[in-house]
């Protein structure tokens, strides 16, 4: 931090300005420094200011390259720092009207519900595997600056699909993933999506709408996932909810799809009764990659949305 060389003034207000990385917004922390302190001060409020503010302007940067900046310090009159003192709040309910909310992802590591415990093979648990990449996945959506939610907190907490997918809708998710292994005769990793809406418990879902934006997520998820993931899984065709096998026997809608009210995409990350593909998801090594392509692939997605 600056002082100014002038300290004839009653206070001082140091405003620093922080760029989120990836959206438009910026973190305004306003200092206040009364005259006999030659450092630290009490923070009044953060605020945040929109790139068309004058003082994300006085940066003279894009808003998204901007990394961070300082403008440096104002003297203040006591009556010029009551007015700031009005204007914080005001600049906070710009925020709640103008500032997009940062994305949530909520990450569904698949099973137990109300329909299986999840399968196993080559002494593989489906539920663990389904969980140790949640949590990994979860970790670099987090290092992205994406926040996240989860549908369980514990590996073996039951959870049914219907709340599953309302916890998605509560966290009004830009995007409801959720993780699953799968088993028979096939390799590698696919994505499912619904592709109409379905009836169950007296609702019909997903609305047209969240059918158009989970197609898009899955077509960008597996596109990013086969280019990152080349060599170690096969990519597979995306697919919809209908040919899975709870979607098959009840029109072709997954559960979670149906009370869906956000975008959603379900991942068989590979088929874990198969040598190559148990071998590769049960190592960290794995993991990592796996969680690294779908947080490539989130992020691909939501640059991608208006
Ligand atoms: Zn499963």
């Amino acid at each position: 931090m600056e002082r100014n060389s002038e300290h004839d003034k009653e206070s001082v207000i140091a405003t620093n300005i922080m760029a989120d990385e990836g959206s438009n917004r910026f973190r305004a922390t306003i200092r206040f420094l009364p005259q006999s302190l030659s450092q630290g001060g009490y923070t009044l409020g953060t605020m945040q200011l929109l790139p068309s503010f004058s003082s994300a302007r006085q940066l003279g940067q894009s808003p998204r390259r901007a990394a961070s900046a300082s403008i440096g310090f104002f003297h203040c009159t006591r009556f010029k720092l009551a007015a700031l003192l009005c204007v914080v709040p005001a600049f906070s309910g710009l925020k709640a009207s103008l500032a997009a909310p940062a994305p949530i992802i909520c990450i569904d590591p698949g099973h137990p519900s109300e329909t299986s415990a999840g399968a196993s093979a080559n002494g593989l648990s489906e539920n663990r595997l389904n969980w140790q990449v949640a949590l990994t996945l979860q970790k670099r959506l987090k290092a992205m600056g994406i926040r996240t939610v989860m549908t369980k907190n514990r590996e073996n907490q039951k959870v049914t699909n219907r709340q599953r997918a309302e916890i998605a809708n509560r966290a009004s998710a830009a995007l409801f993933i959720r993780l699953h292994c799968d088993e028979g005769g096939g390799r590698g990793f696919a994505w499912y999506y619904p592709d109409r809406a379905g009836h169950k418990q007296g609702v019909t879902g997903p609305p047209r709408h969240v059918q158009v934006a989970s197609r898009e997520a899955a077509y960008i998820l597996n596109e990013t996932m086969t280019t990152v993931l080349r060599g170690s899984l096969r990519a597979n065709p995306v697919k919809t909810d209908a040919a899975t096998f709870v979607g098959g026997r009840q029109g072709g809608v997954l559960t979670g799809s149906i009370f869906s009210k956000v975008p959603t995409a379900l991942l068989e990350m590979c088929f874990i009764n198969q040598r190559n593909d148990a071998r590769f998801i049960a190592s960290k090594a794995g993991q990592e990659k796996m969680a690294q392509a779908i947080a490539l692939g989130v992020q691909r997605f939501l640059r991608s949305r208006p």
